[in-house]
């Protein structure tokens, strides 16, 4: 099957493809010509995560799925949630968000986290939601070069790498967006298989 993934993030991309390999083949907006932003405009991930998808759809109208991310710190109560994309600033980009979060954590010694994905799927007209998660901790500094966003200050439990210090296949095996899309796959694949 196609599905079109609303987004036009390349590392999301990246991420996600291999792990609905055999399952479904992946388009993207820009095959269909929407290359215009997809508007993420809501204080949760779950609006936006539907909103994303919704957007796609509509202007689409093929079965699709979007991804909305959020880095959940309990000091914070929770922020930058919804907000991670945008915490430096409307024009900020993944280093200045990084930047903002090591200097409001500095000296603080309780640094745990909590990545959160939530996907939203339109499949045969219906709408259906998972959701993964992964728990770790802020680093006090940056570790890593590969992922992106802020990956190199994070360091899931059990781990002794950051994120960015990963292979793309070791993030996979753990991530907040390999749990919701493993999820996402599973769903698919008994859809197929009732079919
Ligand atoms: P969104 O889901 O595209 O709104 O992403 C929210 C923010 O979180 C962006 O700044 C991303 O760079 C960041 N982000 C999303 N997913 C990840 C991830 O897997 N690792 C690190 N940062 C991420």
């Amino acid at each position: 099957m196609e599905l079109v993934f609303a987004t036009h993030n390349a590392h999301k991309v990246e991420e996600i493809q291999p792990l609905l390999e055999g399952v479904a083949h992946l388009r993207l907006p820009r095959d269909f010509g929407l290359t215009q932003e997809i508007p993420e405009d809501f204080d949760t991930l779950e609006e936006n995560a539907q909103e994303k998808c919704e957007f796609v759809y509509a202007a689409i109208g093929r079965d699709c799925f979007s991804d909305d991310t959020g880095l959940e710190v309990e000091i914070l109560g929770g922020a930058p949630g919804a907000f991670s994309a945008r915490y430096a600033g409307p024009a900020c980009n993944a280093d200045d968000n990084v930047e903002k979060l090591l200097r409001v954590l500095a000296g603080q010694s309780h640094r745990v986290a909590r990545f959160r994905t939530v996907v939203s799927l339109v499949f045969g007209g219906e709408r259906y939601t998972f959701e993964g998660r992964v728990d770790g901790e802020i680093l006090t500094s940056r570790r890593g070069a590969s992922g992106f966003g802020y990956d190199p200050i994070f360091r899931p439990y059990g781990y002794s790498k950051s994120f960015a210090e990963m292979s793309l296949a070791e993030k996979n095996g753990l991530s907040h967006r390999a749990c919701a899309v493993r999820a996402m796959r599973a769903f698919l694949e008994a859809q197929g298989s009732s079919r």
